[in-house]
Formats: structure tokens, C-alpha cells, sequence
């Protein structure tokens, strides 16, 4: 079993951390946020994530798994080092490469026999290079190290599942020492690992989040055509989907992708791409969609309402996809903030998980309520947006819910509802590339 060091425990380090310790190695997680620290120490989550307290509890309990502030209380007694740090993008869409810098100089700092730096963030590709670089500049004592990479594919909201049965590991490096100590860790899992050198490595995840983006784009456009022409994107999503080559997974219609990653991920690939010389424009375009999203829904309300001002709106679904609390670059943030802006709407929110961490972005005032029902959402607004497809929402009674609203008008970002259903419940329904039902024009 291997003693590995997690630095960052956020949504990516923290489930590295705590399945490592379930797999038997002994994991030591470091943050600079002293809270989140202190609460992990008392095993508390400090964001919601299925299954993630048991696993953490588990951890804590069988002393696999410790936390601490101190960097080198983390470095000094482990062989692997994941940086887990975060990579935002700047105002140009190139990634912010501080935090992963500082976790580097860091280790150079502290480590006193060979260590192994994992990169789990996400990053540009030659940044291994960079890592290599910094901590040969400040490595004194001359201490053995190498660099590897293993980007992470998880997905927030089955976070755990997918670190513990992932379609593919991937795993670069450039020394046999790396390869066996990252094949040790992974032992006994059931999944192809895929060995590569580590630029190999750092490009197949911005390759592949770009791709899965470029997917949910590409749909989102043929929504549109779909709703001039009068089709139903989600039949052809199916057509498209029974196509091997093609595969249904991200072909939802709606309105577009946010999250910390995505929007993120294409930006800095295409920043890459151009700075290595390389056009491609198609990425742009993908997010240049993306961003047009919001702007379509503002449409779709536009039409279901005529005048904005003086209207009340109640919003389902804060958190930028369903099982997460993450509102990072969620639509609902963009679409609140427009509202905001451009009109003086009241609106009243409400999210199954996400509702704090709103509340910190948009504090309640008299134009904004937090409720805690989606009814609550519903009374006497003129209507309803919806932009989570949570399964809440879903089983909704729509019943009641028309019969609190003021007008019966659901603008659906997320396509959960049937169009004939909601038509024969009495409701005015704006989907997206599917047929909107519009009954008093
Ligand atoms: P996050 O913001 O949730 O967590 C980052 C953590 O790193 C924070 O707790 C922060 O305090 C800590 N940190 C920053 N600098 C530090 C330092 N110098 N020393 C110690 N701790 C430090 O971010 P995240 O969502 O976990 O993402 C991390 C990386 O993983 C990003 O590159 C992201 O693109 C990638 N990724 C994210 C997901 C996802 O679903 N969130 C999936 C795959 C990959």
C-alpha cells in the first residue's frame, strides 16, 4: 500500500483522497483553507457529494485518512504527491497556473527523499514541464522526483462511482520507477490504463471534456433548427444516439453546459491551441454557442411574457446539474444575474442541494427570495424556469403547482416535461427544440 499525499482536497482531491484510503493506502489531505480543514478533521463535507461523508467517516475511523493545513505535514512522509489544485481561467481563457505553481514550490520545499508529483488537475499540456522546472530550481539537496500525470474524469454528482469504476485510467509518464508506483496504486482495477508520455496524458483530458462540450453545442444548435423547422430535437437526439459511432450520452438540448470545468476546459484548450499555432476555431465556436444559451432562454421568456418588468418568476434548479450543490458557472447564476441587470423582476429560488451557496453569490433582498418548496417557487408567479433537471422536479404535481402559480407558464431550460402533457394540463410550455405550447395567441 502506498503513502500518498493529496494537495487541494476540493471536489476532485477530497474523492482522490478518501477512495485512496477506501483502497487500503494511507492518505494525508492538505488545504490552505484552514475551515474546510477543521471540518474534514471533524468529518464534515464541505460540499454535498453522494456518499462522500460515509467514505470520509470510513477514512477517519480506520486512521487511513488524515488532513492538515501544513504542507509538509503532507509532503514529508508520503512518495506520491497529487496536486489537486484548482486551474481557473483568466480573462484571456488561459488557465491560472498560480495555484499549481505554489503546490510545486511547495513540495520542492519540503521533500526530503524521492517523491512522485502527480498532476490530477487539470491543465495545458508541457505543464508537467513547468512543475519539472520549478521544483528543480528550488530541489537544493538535489532529491530524486518525477512527474507524472493522471487527469481525473469524475463527475460531480456520482463522483465516488466514477473514481471507483472509471471507463479508463490514464496514467503519463517518463520513468519506469513512475509507472510501476502509479500501476501499484491502481491494482485491482477493472478498466483498461492507458500508459502514455505525460503530454500524451495532459491532452487526452482537455480532449475529451472539449469533445463532450462540442457534443452538448452541437445539439443545443440543432435544437434551434429543430424548433424553426418544426421537429423534435429529442427524437432526433435518439435517432442520432442508436448510431454506435455517435452514442446519445451528452446530446441534451437546453441551456448549454456550465460547471467548473466545461466552460473552463474549452476555453483554455482553444487559448492552447492558439498559442501553439494551431487554429482551431471549432472550439471557439463551441463555447461562443454555449454563451449564447442564456440569451435564448431570455428569448423564450421574452415570448412567454411579453414585458418583463413587474413580473414575479420562480426559478427550479440553482445548481449548474442535478446531485451536486455546485453553482459554479451555472446558468441559473447567469440567468439571475441578467434578470438582475436588465429588469425588475422578483424572483423566488429554489434548489434541492444548492440553495446556500446561491445564497452567498446573490443574498436575498426584495427581489430575491429563497423558498423551500418548489410550490413556494410557484405561488402567484407569472411563471416558471426551469434550469436543473433534479428528479425532484421531475415527479413534480403539476396540478398544484398550476394552482398557485398566477399564470400557467413553464419556460423549460432542462426539457423534463412532455409537451402534450403540459399541453393538456393547461400549461403554456416553452421548451428547447421541442414543440412549445402556446395556447392564448
Ligand atoms: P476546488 O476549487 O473544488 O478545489 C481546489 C482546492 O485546492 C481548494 O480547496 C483550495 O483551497 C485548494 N488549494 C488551492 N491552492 C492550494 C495550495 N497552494 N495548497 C493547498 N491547497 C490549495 O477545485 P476542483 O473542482 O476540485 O478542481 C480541481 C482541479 O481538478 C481543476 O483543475 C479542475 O479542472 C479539475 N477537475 C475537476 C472536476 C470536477 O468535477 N470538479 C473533474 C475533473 C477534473
Amino acid at each position: 500500500m502506498s503513502e500518498v499525499c493529496v494537495i487541494g482536497v476540493g471536489h476532485v482531491g477530497l474523492i482522490t483522497a478518501v477512495c485512496l484510503a477506501k483502497l487500503g493506502h494511507s492518505v494525508i489531505g492538505v488545504d490552505k483553507n484552514a475551515e474546510r480543514i477543521d471540518q474534514l478533521r471533524r468529518g464534515q463535507c464541505p460540499f454535498y457529494e453522494p456518499g462522500l461523508e460515509d467514505l470520509l467517516d470510513e477514512g477517519l475511523q480506520r486512521g487511513r485518512l488524515s488532513f492538515s493545513q501544513r504542507l509538509s505535514d503532507g509532503i514529508v512522509g508520503s512518495e506520491i504527491i497529487f496536486i489537486c489544485v484548482g486551474t481557473p481561467a483568466v480573462a484571456d481563457g488561459r488557465a491560472d497556473m498560480s495555484q499549481v505553481e505554489e503546490a510545486a514550490r511547495a513540495v520542492a520545499q519540503h521533500m526530503t527523499g524521492y517523491k512522485l508529483i502527480v498532476e490530477k488537475s487539470t491543465v495545458p499540456v508541457k505543464t508537467s514541464q513547468w512543475i519539472k522546472r520549478t521544483i528543480g530550481l528550488l530541489n537544493r539537496r538535489g532529491v530524486e522526483f518525477d512527474v507524472a500525470s493522471n487527469p481525473e474524469f469524475l463527475r460531480e454528482g456520482s463522483a465516488i462511482h466514477d473514481f471507483m469504476h472509471p471507463d479508463r485510467i490514464v496514467i503519463g509518464v517518463e520513468s519506469e520507477r513512475a509507472k510501476q508506483l502509479m500501476l501499484r496504486l491502481y491494482e485491482g482495477f477493472d478498466c483498461p490504463i492507458l500508459v502514455t508520455d505525460i503530454s500524451t496524458a495532459e491532452i487526452i483530458k482537455h480532449a475529451s471534456n472539449s469533445f463532450l462540450a462540442l457534443k452538448i453545442s452541437y445539439i443545443n444548435m440543432i435544437a434551434d433548427l429543430c424548433e424553426r423547422a418544426g421537429a423534435d430535437v429529442r427524437m432526433v437526439a435518439e435517432g442520432m444516439g442508436y448510431d454506435a459511432r455517435i452514442g446519445r450520452a451528452f446530446l441534451d438540448a437546453g441551456v448549454g453546459y456550465g460547471g467548473s470545468c466545461f466552460p473552463k476546459d474549452v476555453k483554455a484548450f482553444a487559448a492552447l491551441a492558439e498559442e501553439l499555432g494551431v487554429d482551431f476555431g471549432l472550439l471557439r465556436e463551441v463555447d461562443r454557442i454555449n454563451e449564447g444559451r442564456i440569451e435564448r432562454l431570455m428569448a423564450k421568456l421574452r415570448e412567454a411574457l411579453w414585458v418583463l418588468n413587474g413580473k414575479q418568476i420562480g426559478i427550479l434548479g440553482l445548481a449548474f446539474k442535478p446531485d451536486t450543490d455546485d453553482i459554479r458557472e451555472a446558468p441559473s447564476a447567469r440567468l439571475i444575474e441578467r434578470l438582475l441587470r436588465e429588469t425588475d423582476v422578483r424572483m423566488k429560488l429554489y434548489d434541492v442541494k444548492a440553495m446556500s451557496a446561491m445564497r452567498e453569490l446573490y443574498p436575498p433582498d426584495e427581489r430575491l427570495a429563497y423558498v423551500d418548496s418548489p410550490y413556494e417557487a410557484a405561488r402567484d408567479a407569472e411563471a416558471i424556469v426551469i434550469l436543473t433537471e433534479w428528479d425532484e422536479f421531475k415527479k413534480l404535481d403539476l396540478v398544484k403547482l398550476k394552482s398557485v402559480m398566477r399564470t400557467p407558464i413553464i419556460v423549460d431550460g432542462r426539457n423534463i416535461f412532455e409537451p402534450d402533457h403540459m399541453q393538456e394540463l393547461g400549461f403554456e410550455y416553452y421548451c428547447m427544440g421541442r414543440k412549445n405550447i402556446r395556447n392564448h395567441f
